[in-house]
């Protein structure tokens, strides 16, 4: 079976995750069979365009790592916006792929359904159908166009649209792959129109044209789309063509189960970029968003190849699913964790600027096994990279440590390490088990003040990983800043 899919964004907004997995879907069933996966630039309502629009898209898309095998190419593109060089896209043999160079298409596509009969031209102005609009109302009809320009034979004329001639009775019946057979009887529909006086067209010709042209098998797409399908079932039919297999996709919800708001992970994948989160992270948890691989199957890591071997339109559901942020945050510390000590790096780059080279190198893989997103890094790191340490003071005394036990662990630690000759991971680790033996302090006394001396935190990397990092001197150097801390000191 030959598969192609497409995504079709309008550049009207910065579209959130919801938009991008519906791209993600549509990539994986196309990777599936082999087939193509397209990205076509949906373009028509001029009004809304938002400028930055389609770089965000393309530049996300390529973040993701979803390439297009047809879409606008390079150049195109570059006519538009500014974007970064990126592998060339085969010249595919249906475009052009964004719509507004498409126009005479729509316009013969349109001419035909008019000599045809199933389509009309109309002249109605908008307070002409806001009185109609009113009347409607108070005779307690359902709103709608009346149909008034269906007999009246227009010419083409500067302010004429076109409408589509919808039949007087529709029933209709869908297999949809996500929803099953939906019945559509006498739903409330009227005459739309199908191409602005701009000569436009709008969204329901538009996509329905260019699906049957581009050779689209598998329309994907936010099931806010049903209840107009009925439009794109009978322009198919009014054009005598082949309908596409309609994947209705449900909507993804904020952990509170209401739609997904900027309030909840709404936000532009950007955002995701600068929290750290990593795009082979979020493509994989956003894939679970509302499919599965079912079966009691408990997977839920997949790799870019295992997406897309397993995934299946049976495996997708047909209710909302909910996007968990921490979810999210604890897959990314799964990926995080196993990048390759290099890879690691390379990301870590913008927060480690300023931290030897050499601590780092110590304290990374320690690091790396305790975040969840990379500018956790530098609250982990800040004590290998500031000479004036902020302490969290509070956090050393308790039940067990008072000023004068305090004193007492920073001075027998001090003068331990100042006896070790070689700091090492290991002679750091005996040397403070040595202290407790020694020096009557308990191992709950001696490790939190030590800690917070050296590192000014409660939660860092492994205690002597940290001594390390550090070095002899100035860990013995911050030892002892610690007396004078410690008595000035007020709870
Ligand atoms: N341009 C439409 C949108 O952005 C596309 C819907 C579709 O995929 O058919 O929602």
């Amino acid at each position: 079976m030959t598969v192609r899919t497409r995504f079709a964004p309008s550049p009207t907004g910065f579209q959130h995750i919801g938009g991008f997995r519906t791209a993600m879907y549509a990539w994986l069933l196309a990777k599936q069979h082999g087939g193509q996966f397209l990205l076509r630039i949906e373009d028509t309502d001029r009004e809304r365009l938002v400028p930055g629009a389609i770089k965000y898209l393309v530049d996300s898309l390529h973040w993701l790592g979803i390439d297009y095998d047809e879409g606008p190419n390079q150049e195109q593109l570059n006519s538009i916006d500014e974007f970064s060089e990126f592998a060339p896209i085969t010249a595919g043999k249906v475009g052009p792929y964004i719509q507004s160079e498409r126009l005479s298409i729509y316009q013969n596509e349109v001419e035909r359904l008019i000599s045809e009969g199933k389509a009309y031209r109309c002249d109605c102005t908008s307070e002409r159908l806001e009185i109609e609009r009113l009347e409607q109302m108070a005779r307690r009809e359902r709103p709608g166009y009346s149909g008034y320009c269906r007999t009246r034979n227009l010419p083409a004329g500067e302010k004429t649209v076109v409408r589509f001639r919808l039949p007087d009775q529709i029933k209709l019946s869908l297999n949809d792959a996500v929803r099953g057979i939906i019945n559509w009887d006498n739903p409330p529909l009227r005459d739309p129109v199908i191409l602005k006086s701009d000569g436009f067209p709008t969204y329901h010709l538009a996509s329905v044209v260019d699906d049957h042209y581009m050779g689209i098998t598998h329309v994907l797409r936010g099931e806010e789309w049903l209840p107009t399908t009925p439009i794109h079932i009978l322009l198919y039919e009014a054009f005598g063509w082949e309908k596409p297999v309609f994947v209705h996709l449900s909507h993804i919800l904020g952990p509170d189960g209401k739609k997904l708001s900027k309030r909840h992970g709404a936000d532009a994948l950007t955002q995701y970029e600068e929290q750290g989160i990593l795009p082979e992270a979020l493509l994989n948890y956003v894939s679970l968003i509302g499919w599965s691989v079912g079966s009691g199957d408990e997977q839920e890591v997949f790799t870019r190849e295992e997406l897309i071997q397993k995934f299946s339109l049976e495996g997708l559901n047909s209710s909302g699913g909910v996007f968990d942020p921490v979810k999210l945050q604890w897959m990314n510390g799964v990926y995080l964790r196993s990048l390759s000590p290099e890879k690691f790096t390379e990301l870590a780059e913008k927060y480690i600027t300023s931290c030897p080279a050499k601590s780092w190198e110590i304290i990374a893989p320690h690091v790396q096994e305790r975040i969840k997103t990379l500018p956790e890094i530098s609250e982990n790191i800040e004590f290998l990279c500031i000479n004036d340490l902020p302490r969290e003071m509070t956090a050393i005394f308790n039940k067990n440590v008072d000023k004068d036990i305090a004193k007492k662990v920073v001075d027998v630690v001090g003068k331990k390490f100042a006896s070790v000759e070689t700091f090492s991971v290991e002679s750091i680790h005996k040397a403070l088990e040595e202290v407790v033996a020694e020096s009557g302090l308990k191992t709950g006394q001696v490790f939190p003040v030590v800690r917070i001396a050296v590192t000014g935190k409660k939660a860092t990397p492994p205690l002597s990983e940290s001594i390390m990092a550090l070095g002899k001197e100035k860990t013995i150097q911050r030892l002892n800043e610690m007396p004078a801390l410690i008595e000035a000191y007020q709870d």
